[in-house]
């Protein structure tokens, strides 16, 4: 890019994969006023969050990285929670972007300024600095806030309550005896983990979720490694198929085609052929179809379940004492530990910064009803604010680092526009999010989201909040903004 008449001050909120994709995106094109800001002590979004026991990825590795930062060497083909960060931390030093970021920079407010001078984004942080933008790009994470059930008595118990999304590494597991509530991928990891040195665990399960058997603990060859590190071009071409493998298998959540019968059929004989005794089968038995939720998948959870130290528990939780946990059929649980993996506030998206836009509109206005967007990026009301990995996005379809670069690089047109002048503010319109909207909830309905489960993907509406297309679609939905669906001040 030649040099910028002027050169657009951009924050970025978050430095997970949404907002290290952004920046490079936005430093690769020639955009160098540039501020990340992280609320936490390190970068790498949810892998520096979750440190619990157990914590791998749940697709293959040589998916689950950045398309402009191949790593050809990951220790496992499910590579593990801490090599995960080490590799976003790596990412940014490698591409000199820890020049922008700031840690432990909680944004707590942002503010639209429009005055006859121009306009603004005044951001605030939570130990009162105040910073000034022309854009804001929000990558703040759907799964940030933890998910705190609401037990009588929780408060009263006398070991320790530690919730998997901010683990304490000072927790003694060896030898404990522990309950683990929460049946999603998380809580089946760390089921798997902490069997192995409990003295005893409980899995506290409210609805069994469907899991997919696949071999996660297997180590990646180091001659794989070795030689997909001296042939980049093989690498390239075996995260492309594996990219686009993944599409079919986001068919296979999109459409109820003989492949998505498969698909389930496999999960059903995940279960039959691991779990021999018909109790617990029946036990472990969804009453939903497979792929209605996040998909668990798990090589090692059915073998840790049935092992003698290990119980499920499906009566329901009454109270907690100060020992442990009684359940409606009377029982009480003596316990040294609770595990809380019970998931995110994932409709906290975003909050709890107190965002103005236009007007004095607050997000929390807008969002009445839960989050929603135009294409995942831009929000009605909210000039120059964008979300990458926002409302809608791909999770459980498409590989969410392809969808940041998609939406990343739409959003330079803008910048762009800002930077030569034509664009000073770009605000999407109430009519093309209302009808990006609609279209959404028309092509949810063939998708396995939709088939009665009760799923976090869903919004208080009852609207699945994911994103209902496959990948060409995104692709195209964001090539180059359509000017018709912004209000745009010269
Ligand atoms: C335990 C766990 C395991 C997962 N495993 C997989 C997987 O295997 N495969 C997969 O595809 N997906 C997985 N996901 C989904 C995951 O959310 C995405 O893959 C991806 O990491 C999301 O990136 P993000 O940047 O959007 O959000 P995040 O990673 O959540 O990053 C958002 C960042 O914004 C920061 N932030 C938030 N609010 C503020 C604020 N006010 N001020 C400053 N900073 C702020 C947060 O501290 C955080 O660092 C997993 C999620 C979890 C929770």
């Amino acid at each position: 890019m030649t040099a910028a008449p002027r050169d657009p001050r951009i924050i970025i909120i978050g430095a997970g994969v949404a907002g290290i994709t952004a920046a490079h995106t936005f430093t690769q094109a020639g955009f160098t006023k540039l501020t990340i800001l992280e609320k936490g002590s390190d970068v790498g979004g949810v892998w520096h969050w979750n440190r619990y026991p157990g914590l791998t990825c749940d697709v293959p590795s040589q998916i689950y990285q950045f398309g402009f930062a191949p790593k050809p060497d990951w220790s496992h083909m499910w590579a593990s929670g801490s090599e995960i960060q080490q590799y976003h931390r790596d990412v940014l030093e490698r591409f000199g972007l820890d020049r922008y970021l700031r840690l432990n920079a909680e944004v707590v407010a942002a503010e639209y300024e429009s005055a006859d001078g121009g306009q603004q984004w005044r951001v605030r942080l939570a130990d009162g600095e105040e910073l000034e933008a022309d854009f804001v790009i929000c990558a703040t994470g759907v799964l940030h806030h933890p998910s705190i059930p609401d037990i009588p008595g929780l408060e009263s118990f006398s070991g320790e309550v530690v919730h998997t999304a901010r683990w304490d590494d000072s927790v003694q597991t060896r030898g404990k005896r522990i309950a683990v509530l929460g049946t999603g991928s998380t809580g089946v990891q760390v089921v798997s983990a902490l069997q192995r040195e409990a003295a005893h665990i409980s899995h506290f399960v409210r609805s069994p979720q469907w899991i997919l058997w696949a071999p996660m603990t297997l180590r990646q060859p180091r001659l794989v490694a070795e030689l997909l590190r001296r042939a980049p071009r093989a690498h390239d071409a075996v995260h492309q198929g594996l990219l686009a493998f993944s599409g079919v298998l986001a068919d296979v959540v999109l459409r109820p085609t003989w492949r998505r019968r498969a698909v389930q059929e496999y999960a059903r004989q995940s279960l039959r052929a691991q779990v021999r005794d018909p109790k617990l089968r029946t036990q472990l038995t969804p009453d939903y179809q497979p792929l209605c939720k996040r998909q668990v998948v798990s090589g090692t959870y059915y073998r840790a379940i049935q092992r003698p130290n290990a119980a499920l528990v499906t009566d329901e939780i009454v109270e907690v004492t100060p020992t442990g946990i009684t359940t409606a059929d009377g029982r009480h649980h003596e316990l040294d530990l609770i595990v809380l993996a019970t998931g995110f506030a994932a409709h906290n998206y975003m909050r709890p910064m107190h965002v103005v836009g236009r007007d004095g509109i607050t997000l929390d206005d807008a969002w009445v009803k839960g989050p929603k967007a135009y294409r995942m990026t831009a929000i009605p009301g909210f000039p120059n604010l964008f979300t990458v990995l926002g409302p809608n996005s791909p999770t459980g379809s498409i590989s969410l680092q392809y969808s940041a670069e998609r939406t990343s690089k739409y959003l330079l047109h803008w910048l762009r526009k800002f930077a030569d002048g034509s664009v000073s503010a770009v605000e999407v319109t109430e009519e093309a999010t209302d009808e990006f909207n609609a279209g959404v909830i028309d092509a949810m309905a063939p998708t396995v989201w939709n088939t009665g489960c009760n799923s976090w993907y869903l919004n208080e509406d009852n609207t699945v909040d994911l994103w209902p297309y496959d990948r060409a679609t995104l692709a195209t939905m964001l090539s180059v903004p359509d000017p018709r669906d912004y209000r745009i001040t010269r």
